[in-house]
């Protein structure tokens, strides 16, 4: 019933899918499962830049909010939202919540923008809303005032970046704060993984709860599905919402994989207004779980984001993803660098990982390149700049996040 609602739906509204379904003598009325789908080719991210408005299934004159994506690797592309939509990301951002355990009494501190046509920071606080508990928008950045704020309204659910809770800590320590004598019960993480592939904490995670004893919950959302994987107590990877979204993960000859198996996650979007995808390929590598959860959700689950299909480096005959470069380097105690891929003459992926000159210490230096070479078997090139230039690089202000890889 959904999946028919959402193909007629398009085949009305959408120019894209109209034409999609045309050239490819596709009959939508034949498709009403799962596996049917299968005859309708994926939607890229380079199909949304590329015909980006002949998406919009609705006029102009019914968006209420614009967002435009941080776009990685491609082009920004945008995304009209109506009304209804802005509902949708509520009860989705409510039902997050719910999972995490928090309820109306929770005071909800927001370190994420709600600004520059961000989605996500929007989304939260539409669902903090609709869930009628607190909201201090606080957004990114400044420890200080951020435990200024959790002190003064006494905040109970962080939602935050966790390299930027890394910081709090270390803030809190170096001015004696006890951030466990806070009232923070739940820290709610967007952006990067807390989690390895085998579901226990990485580095980053480790480092966050064996400081604070709080419940860390990954959550993994794009702008495109307009909805998040969010993690249950059980931490066994983020269950998908089946009200909002139906999960395909296909391995590279596009079939589904099997339980636990490592594919790219593909959405197909229910419920959506302005710009509904139908198998939208989101370049995520995940693990995906099919198995009951022991929170007792029957819905599939999907592990930290391993990698980006357009993202695989192949260096020196291995195949590198670039969250194992990054994990080095924090299991290192460093926090700032830049992963450059680029090719040689002979069109083969060369990596160099630029670092500050002030860490360029002997020592270190040895037992860094012993670390990456015994977890990615290569040793990429190290580079080593003025702090200054590489915070340049790293942190552009026009970039939502943090720019820790490079593709040349
Ligand atoms: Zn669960």
């Amino acid at each position: 019933m959904k999946i028919e609602n959402v193909l007629n739906y398009v085949a009305n509204n959408s120019a894209y899918y109209q034409i999609l379904f045309d050239s490819n003598n596709i009959d939508i009325s034949k498709i009403k499962t799962i596996e049917d789908l299968h005859q309708i080719p994926f939607t890229t991210k380079d199909d949304l830049a590329r015909f980006n408005e002949m998406f919009l299934c609705v006029p102009k004159s019914k968006i209420i909010d614009y967002v435009t994506t941080s776009g990685t690797l491609s082009n920004p592309v945008s995304f009209y939202l109506t009304d209804n939509d802005l509902e949708r990301l509520a009860s989705n951002e409510e039902a997050s919540f719910k999972l995490v355990g928090a309820n109306s009494s929770d005071i909800f501190q927001m370190m994420v923008t709600l600004d520059k046509q961000f989605m996500a920071g929007l989304a939260y606080y539409l669902g903090i809303r609709k869930l009628k508990a607190g909201a201090v928008r606080q957004g990114p950045g400044s420890p200080a005032n951020q435990i200024e704020a959790i002190l003064k309204f006494n905040t109970t659910v962080l939602i935050a970046i966790p390299s930027f809770i890394v910081k709090l800590i270390e803030y809190a320590k170096t001015h004696n704060i006890d951030l466990n004598q806070t009232s923070v019960k739940i820290i709610i993480c967007i952006g990067e993984s807390i989690r390895g592939e085998d579901l226990n904490f990485n580095e980053l995670g480790k480092r966050i709860t064996s400081n604070w004893n709080v419940h860390l919950h990954s959550t993994y959302a794009s702008t495109e599905m307009g909805a998040a994987f969010t993690e249950c107590k059980a931490g066994k990877g983020g269950h998908l919402n089946p009200e909002l979204l139906i999960l395909e993960v296909v391995n590279d000859n596009c079939e589904i994989v099997k339980e636990g198996e490592l594919g790219e996650v593909v959405v197909t979007t229910l419920g959506v207004e302005g710009m509904p995808l139908i198998r939208y390929r989101t370049g995520d590598l995940c693990n995906v779980y099919y198995s009951e959860c022991s929170c007792g959700l029957t819905s599939p689950r999907l592990g930290p984001v391993i990698g980006r299909n357009q993202q695989l480096i192949k260096y020196k005959g291995t195949t590198i993803y670039p969250p194992s470069i990054f994990e080095v380097l924090t299991q290192s105690n460093i926090d700032l660098f830049q992963v450059n891929v680029y090719k040689n003459e002979l069109g083969l992926d060369e990596v160099s990982i630029k670092l500050p000159s002030t860490i360029d210490d002997e020592k270190l230096i040895k037992s860094l390149k012993s670390a990456l070479k015994a977890k990615l078997r290569v040793t990429p090139k190290l580079e080593f700049i003025d702090k200054k230039e590489l915070i340049g690089l790293v942190f552009n202000p026009e970039k939502r996040k943090p720019i820790k890889i490079v593709f040349h």
